[in-house]
């Protein structure tokens, strides 16, 4: 049996994906090697939430992740992509709560212990969804390394740091105006407030002063909160209300008595320089009461009603809230005016709500100490990002950082390690469950909040690796190399992991942080479930396979630019496959099963295999470079187009002679820098399309050749030969083929019809070089004859030229076409456009059809005319030219 019979006609993703993936993991190619002098290399997986299904943005990051990967192993790193997932609580325990209200149960119902039972059963049930789908994408991570934030170990880190946050006095439990989800009754970050821009409106109140003389004008967007004022204030250096400040004003609706108070808070430029002051209500507001010693008081429950404080209002919601409001205040002569005011509000990035900012007792991080240390990683470089310019979305946000509340209202997370009595107000943190206090014996019980699930993420660069214990793993791969991330959370997560790894290991947790943007729809919007535009890659995947999936995800990717998904970016994803497939059948076709390619003699190489050779060297320097500089869309395109065009489109076309041929002297040469160009081009590529580039490694036949593509070394340009001067006029004739090639299409000659070139250059290399290559002319470019010369005196000035970078070609009309044959089907194209043309004005002058027929039809009829005399008008020029030139 012939070797070409053992290979498939055609690479079937959909049978080969699967079976090769389980292949590399049976082999355990993922898992970092522990020979000697290996380097080590390491990326952490951003983990994707247990509750994800895998988008686009995953499937660009892990791509770009599994880049780095495969070519940092195949160039001879021990390297390890460590994956895992996040509990992502938030999230989780909404799908959780959102499962029982289905069946009618809350939370409350079942208490902490059964939600949480329920909650570990879901992670089982689809908590190895997304990984099941990373795997798809042909992500070559060591899931035998395989983490979660929740597991025991990263548990034990979360406690560790907690205490040692706490014991350190950099977590404090305090009193604080938090941004509160009304929908989510959490607490939620300032990071994971999401602004937007809304249409509100500023009531203008007069609050009269108690003394009767008169009243202030101030403006609101809150009229509601108005229960909850506690002051007015104005600026100390507004001349306006010198007199006023310390007086008392009487609260309308309420009849509290409040202050004016000065505070350099109030901007004397915004409105009448007067605000209201509702220290409950507003971050503010509340920094502003802290300073005055203001009453602090809260007209809002959890769910954003108002409290029973105000029974007029009582249980009703905000927005409700404010229409009654507002209408009493009209009513009692309080409102002014009513102006449209657009205005930011933040609103839970999880559901939409409006944030409502409320005064609650939570914990926190003292972020400003710590983040002093990771902000000077960066700035001296032991991190950088790429692209550079992101440093400043850093950078804007560690040096204004505000202390992290960490605690939430959920039950899905990490249960915060504080325990209190309730008898002697004893507080113990600890990492040991503690049921007595140490103080009075009196049963203690644990804080019911749970942390903040980017508490966990933070320490992931370390977690994962055994911390707090010293592994192994710790020593080799921590700081890890390249962080790869989306730039939208940069605040949520990259400052954080920063911060905790100065704090922690005292020592960055990456040097590189390759930053991507977002992958958007054709038209260049963001995929989203509301405008039905997301693409799923997993469709995409079954279709087509991982490679081309892949492959559109990197073509044109540049670090930081968002992109656009194109589906045609797909198919040319697998139309490369199989280019890349065929050259190799045919490569295998031509091979008898006794030929021996060690017998290949470099001397003996012809010009074209220099020339393909120092193609694929410069591609060596070229690629490698691209990718240690993260350029990876730049890289892809250079391999597609030195295999696509140099490989396929020429190098094989020129060697078919040598191969058909199996005389000629230089066939084993052939064959052999056929195999051998071809071998080394998918080594390039496996990167980026892993499965397709292992099947074709594994058929070709290369003298020096690994169990798998994916363990073999990265080609190295020392070892290819370069012969620049010989490539140089393989260029210059492939140039001069080209152009003869666009006149023959331009004029419409068959192939069939060869022609004699003359060739005009001053330079004897290249016409001698024309001389020598011929044979590939005659092939090539359909070329009967030539003859050279550096003199365009003799030639006929009806010639066509066709100009390549040294010279010109010129091809003598005649040669192309016979002027006898074209002048008589040119006459016949006259007659038959002269008796259209006589027939369309028949119509037209006819009235009774203009004047009849639908326009539609008369205006056809109109422009069919005009294009047959544009046509005749045509001919008859090319009629003219071509009698000149008889
Ligand atoms: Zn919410
Ligand atoms: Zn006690």
């Amino acid at each position: 049996m012939a070797r070409i019979d053992n290979i498939s006609k055609t690479f079937d993703p959909n049978e080969a994906e699967p079976r090769l993936y389980k292949g590399w993991m049976d082999r355990g190619y993922f898992k970092p090697s522990d020979e000697e002098g290996k380097k080590p290399f390491s990326i952490v997986m951003p983990p994707p939430n247990i509750t994800g299904q895998l988008h686009m943005g995953h499937a660009l990051d892990n791509t770009l992740q599994d880049i780095l990967t495969r070519y940092k192993r195949m160039k001879g790193f021990s390297t390890l992509w460590l994956p895992g997932t996040d509990h992502a609580s938030i999230a989780t325990e909404a799908k959780i709560v959102e499962a029982m209200r289905k069946e009618g149960i809350y939370k409350d119902d079942i208490g902490r212990e059964k939600f949480l039972e329920r909650a570990w059963a879901w992670k089982e049930q689809y908590g190895g969804r997304i990984v099941e789908q990373l795997k798809k994408m042909g992500s070559s991570c060591d899931w035998s390394r395989e983490r979660f934030t929740m597991d025991e170990g990263c548990s034990e880190a979360v406690k560790e740091v907690f205490v040692k946050y706490y014991n350190q006095g950099l977590i404090y439990r305090g009193e604080r105006i938090i941004n509160w989800c009304p929908h989510c009754l959490t607490s939620i970050s300032n990071a994971e407030v999401e602004y937007e821009d809304q249409a509100g409106h500023f009531w203008h109140l007069r609050y009269p002063l108690e003394d009767g003389t008169g009243y202030v004008e101030l403006a609101t967007t809150r009229p509601e909160t108005l229960l909850g004022d506690t002051a007015v204030a104005v600026n100390p250096k507004d001349d306006r209300y010198k007199d006023m400040v310390g007086k008392m004003l009487i609260l309308p609706l309420v009849g509290r008595r409040i202050p004016v108070i000065a505070d350099d808070y109030v901007d004397i430029e915004f409105g009448t320089g007067v605000v209201k002051i509702t220290p409950a209500h507003d971050p503010n507001d509340f920094e502003v009461g802290l300073r005055h010693n203001l009453e602090v008081i809260n007209v809002l429950t959890e769910d954003a009603k108002i409290t029973e404080d105000y029974p007029k209002y009582a249980g009703m919601d905000r927005y409700e809230a404010r229409k009654h409001i507002v209408e009493d205040l009209e009513e009692g002569g309080y409102l002014i005016k009513v102006e449209d005011y657009n205005h930011n509000v933040g609103t839970c990035y999880r559901c939409g709500t409006t944030i409502e900012p409320r005064v609650s007792l939570q914990w926190f991080v003292k972020m400003e100490e710590l983040a002093k240390p990771a902000i000077e990683a960066v700035k001296d470089g032991r991190t950088r990002f790429v692209p550079e310019r992101f440093d400043k979305n850093y950078f804007n946000w560690m040096n204004d950082i505000r202390d992290w509340c960490i605690s939430r209202q959920l039950w899905w997370g990490h249960r915060i390690p504080a325990f209190y009595c309730d008898d002697c107000g004893e507080i113990v943190v600890t990492k040991e469950d503690t049921a007595v206090c140490p103080k009075c014996g009196k049963p203690m019980r644990q804080d019911p909040d749970t942390l903040d699930t980017w508490f966990s993420s933070a320490l992931w660069p370390f977690s994962t690796m055994g911390w707090p214990e010293k592994t192994e793993d710790l020593k080799k791969f921590y700081p890890t190399d390249t962080l790869v991330t989306g730039y939208d959370i940069i605040t949520f997560w990259v400052s954080r992991m920063m911060v905790a790894g100065m704090a922690h290991m005292d020592e960055v947790p990456f040097h590189d942080i390759l930053i991507h943007g977002l992958v958007r729809d054709e038209q260049g919007r963001k995929m989203s479930k509301s405008l039905g535009n997301g693409i799923d890659p997993l469709e995409i995947i079954s279709k087509y396979g991982a490679d081309s999936l892949r492959f559109a995800l990197v073509t044109g990717n540049a670090p930081g630019n968002d992109q656009r998904f194109i589906p045609g970016k797909v198919e040319m994803g697998r139309n490369f496959s199989n280019k890349i497939w065929n050259a190799m059948r045919f490569v295998i076709m031509n091979m008898e099963d006794d030929i021996d390619l060690s017998k290949a003699d470099p001397s003996r190489y012809t010009i074209e295999d220099k020339w393909i050779l120092t193609n694929l060297h410069n591609l060596v320097v070229e690629a490698t470079n691209n990718i240690d500089n993260y350029d990876f869309g730049v890289a892809l395109a250079k391999i597609v187009d030195f295999i696509w065009e140099n490989f396929c489109d020429w190098y094989i076309e020129i060697s078919k002679s040598r191969l058909f041929d199996k005389e000629c002297e230089t066939r084993t040469e052939a064959l052999y820098l056929l195999n051998y160009v071809l071998g080394t081009a998918v080594k390039l590529l496996h990167p980026f399309m892993p499965f397709m580039t292992e099947e074709v490694y594994q058929n070709l036949v290369l003298t020096d050749k690994d169990d798998s593509i994916m363990i073999s070394d990265w080609p190295d340009a020392d070892s290819i030969p370069s012969f620049p001067a010989e490539a140089q006029m393989m260029t210059t004739l492939i140039g001069a083929i080209r152009s003869i090639r666009n006149v023959r299409t331009e004029m419409n000659v068959p192939p069939s019809h060869k022609a004699h070139i003359i060739v005009v250059s001053q330079s004897e290399d290249i016409r001698k070089m024309f001389t020598d290559g011929k044979a590939f002319l005659e092939r090539l470019a359909s070329v009967s004859s030539l003859e050279t010369t550096t003199d365009k005196s003799g030639i006929p000035a009806t010639a066509v030229a066709a100009i390549f970078d040294g010279g010109e070609v010129y091809i003598p009309l005649e040669e192309l076409i016979d002027i006898g044959k074209e002048l008589e089907r040119l006459a016949a194209e006259k007659d038959r456009l002269a008796g259209e043309i006589k027939r369309g004005e028949g119509k037209l002058s006819n009235q009774q059809f203009v004047n009849n027929a639908p326009e539609k039809v008369v205006n056809a009829e109109r422009e069919k005319l005009a294009k047959y005399k544009e046509m005749f008008n045509g001919v008859e020029e090319r009629i003219r030219v071509l009698s000149d030139n008889r």
